[in-house]
Formats: C-alpha cells, structure tokens, sequence
C-alpha cells in the first residue's frame, strides 16, 4: 500500500489517497481509509507527508554521453558540439565506460523519479545492461544504428543484424522491463535504405522507431539543399511517418510538417534543457503548442547529458511550459496539466507503453513515486500539479517503485555502492580528458 496526502492519478488529485498494490500492479486506488479497510494491509510506505504519483518517463536519452556531462566546453552549437568533441567521446568509450556511463545515467534518473526512459544506443549491451540488474528501471534500449559517418559506422546489414541480437537477447527480459526500440540515428546519418529496412524491421516487430528529425538548423538546411524536402517531409515521403514513429527534439519545423505529423499519428519528443543548451532555437523557432494543438502525442526527454545535465523531469516540464509561453507571450501556450502529462500519461504512450504506465490506475503495472511535501516548494499549494510542474525539482523525490519493487527508498538505492561509482567515473573522465584533449 502507497499512501499520501495528495495522490496524482492522471489529472485527479484525490486527497488522503492510496494505491493498493499486489506484485508488480496496481490493484486498487482510494482513499486511504476505505483502502485499509477493505484490504488490511498493514505495510504501507508513505505518509501524510508524501505525494503519491505515477512515475517519470523520459522519452530520450543518451546514457553513454553520462561520463561526458561537463566534458565539453561550454558555449558550443550542435555542429561543433557534434563533430569536434562529441564523436570522438563516442569513439573513445569502451564496454567498461558504456557500463559505468549507463550506471551512472540509471542512479541519476532513479533519484529524480524516473521509472521508465528510452535509450539512443549502445554499442555494448551484453556488459551494459547487467547494470539494470542494481537498478531495474524499465529501459527501452537500442543498438547504434547509422551508415554515414565513419565513426561507430555500420552497414545497412551490420545495423539489422545487431539489431535482431539485441531484440532475441533482451526484448521482454526482467519481467518486462527491458525492451527494444529501433533508432536509426537521424534522416542525415542515416542512407536512404538503412532507414527503410530499419524501419521496415520494427514494423514487423511491432515496435517503435525513434529518430532525431528537424533538430538542428543547419540539419534542416542540408536537407532542402540535398533532398528539396524538410527531414520530416522527407520520412512522410519514404511513407516512414506513422504512429510508431518518435521523433526526437523536432525543432524546426513548417506548418506543413505540424500537419504531416498530426495526420500520420506519429510522436514528437520535446528536449528543451538540450535546446536551451546548445541554442538549438526551440523558443523561437519551435512548434510545440501547435503540435498540442494538433492532437500529437508529446513527451519530454533530457537528451545526453553533455547538453541537458540533469535528468530532473520537473525542472525539464517546468521549462516546456514556460518556454512557449514566453516567446509567444502567451501564458496559455503550453499548460501545467500539458507539461505534467508530458512526462507521465502521454510520455508513456509515446514510449507504447501507456496501457500499463504513465498513470496509477487500477491493472496498470506499480511504477509509482513518493515526493516528500516537507518542502518550501510544497509549502504552500493549493494546487499541487502547478507545485510540482513549477516548483518541486527531482530531489524532492523520496522513494521510486519500479514493477512493484522499492528501487529507491529515501533517496537512496540499497546494495548500490554509489561512491565507488563516483570515485570510478571521476578517474574514468580524466582519462577521457587527457585522451581527447577537452
Ligand atoms: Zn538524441
């Protein structure tokens, strides 16, 4: 049993609430005197100090870029950020950094509440994901997947084949919480075929392909100068544009693509801590509230750490509904309630997994968090979806439950020895340091 004095369950507040759970679901939400007295149960995590809510999702991110979180210089733009540092960093990481760069991504996103997140690639999985065995979050992990640049390149058959290992080694392990999506890695780094026979493969899987589209303006140039189209035009052409498609950061878009993307069903996934970072032109040029507007499903992801260093949900739905608020000088941009479910209920239907996550519903799967109220960003709240859009960040997370098990309680993850973590990952950057010469 999960109690506390306000409980979230989609846009509800119920007071006093509490989720009734049996293994690894949900099998009742109440008050919290009505519950124990119909299921006397008298293990109850939680008080009247707590707010009992779905857990985060993170639509995007980036866990081997970890290690590289204040590696880069400051004040860099996608291309010099990409090509100068960011490719050689990738290059340089071995299976012992993936694991530890993973490690480290798993124990930041589970202190900040985040219960479920879809990974852009690794190159490593047999070593890397044996870490979600200390820290069980429900993963969505991909191969690397591009045939353009040299760096980590592979064929069109290379990319399918690592990816059919991945998918018949690790899809559905861990009572489900391990997963495979496809992510060809952008419409520019990418051929032509290896996107259709990706995309075609996670077609026949039933599975998702996420892919990073119109994120950069110099991307979106080259792609009009080389192909007369928009990325997004260019995936709606190629008949790659459906509802199984995520498209990552989705930045500079024509109202043609807000139309494209609402009529194909697909999803778009806002970064804007990694916008902001990188100057990517989110407020000025980004579309998000005509793509709300347009019914498109939107999730929130913080992207790799070098451009979004943190994985705070709340600071980052925070800053999606004030962005567009400001540059549109409208306060009605992007709501609270749209910010909200952006990390939780729709986040989980962009990921596919909204049927069992994303709220806490009776039948859905325990993925649940308890936020301790003992805060001056809690106190006061009359209205406590605007406190924590607005005003709580990840800390004020006390306890995760992932699948029905405790992975984080009072902030902290049993068995996992976190300072050997920092003492490796800090010896593991200088030597990134002194190799790439940062
Ligand atoms: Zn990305």
């Amino acid at each position: 049993m999960v109690r506390g004095r306000f409980l979230i369950s989609g846009e509800t507040v119920l007071k006093n609430g509490c989720v009734v759970v049996e293994g690894d679901r949900i099998v009742d939400v109440g008050p919290f005197d009505e519950m124990r007295k119909r299921y006397g149960c008298d293990v109850v995590l939680g008080d009247e100090w707590k707010v009992v809510a779905p857990g985060l999702i993170n639509c995007h991110y980036h866990s081997r870029e970890q290690l590289a979180q204040t590696l880069f210089p400051d004040g860099l733009g996608e291309e010099e950020w990409f090509s100068r540092y960011c490719l050689p960093y990738h290059e340089a990481l071995g299976p012992d950094e993936e694991r530890l760069a993973f490690q480290l991504a798993l124990y930041s996103m589970a202190l900040n509440g985040i219960t479920a997140f879809a990974d852009g690639g690794i190159v490593y999985p047999s070593t890397t994901l044996e870490a979600l065995e200390a820290i069980p979050l429900r993963c969505f992990t991909s191969t690397w997947c591009w045939d353009v640049p040299e760096t980590l390149h592979r064929t069109v058959d290379e990319a399918l084949y690592e990816l059919e290992q991945l998918y018949q080694t690790f899809h559905g392990r861990m009572n489900g919480l391990l997963r495979v999506c496809a992510t060809p890695i952008s419409t520019e780094t990418c051929s032509e075929e290896l996107l259709e026979e990706v995309f075609s493969w996670s077609r026949n899987k039933g599975l998702k392909t996420h892919i990073h589209a119109a994120s950069f303006i110099e991307e979106f140039n080259r792609s009009v100068v080389k192909r007369g189209k928009a990325p997004v035009e260019y995936l709606a052409e190629k008949r790659l544009l459906n509802k199984d498609t995520v498209l990552l950061h989705a930045i500079h878009l024509s109202e043609n693509d807000v139309k494209l993307i609402g009529d194909s069903g697909a999803a778009a996934v806002c970064c804007p801590m990694s916008a902001l970072t990188k100057g990517k032109g989110l407020a000025l040029k980004g579309k998000y509230p005509e793509l709300l507007r347009n019914g498109v499903r939107v999730g929130l992801g913080a992207d790799g750490a070098p451009s979004s260093h943190h994985t705070d949900m709340l600071r980052l739905a925070a800053l999606f509904a004030g962005i567009f608020r400001d540059a549109r000088m409208d306060a009605k941009a992007v709501s609270a309630v749209e910010a909200w479910n952006a990390a939780t209920s729709t986040a989980a239907s962009v990921l596919g997994i909204d049927h069992e996550t994303g709220s806490l519903e009776k039948g859905k799967k325990a993925d649940i968090i308890l936020l301790d109220l003992r805060r001056p960003a809690f106190t006061p709240s009359s209205d406590i979806l605007k406190s924590l859009v607005f005003s709580a960040t990840g800390d004020s997370v006390d306890t995760v439950i992932v699948d029905g098990r405790v992975v984080v309680y009072h902030r902290e993850i049993k068995g996992f020895d976190c300072e050997k973590v920092y003492e490796y990952a800090c010896e593991a950057v200088s030597n990134l340091e002194r190799n790439l010469a940062c």
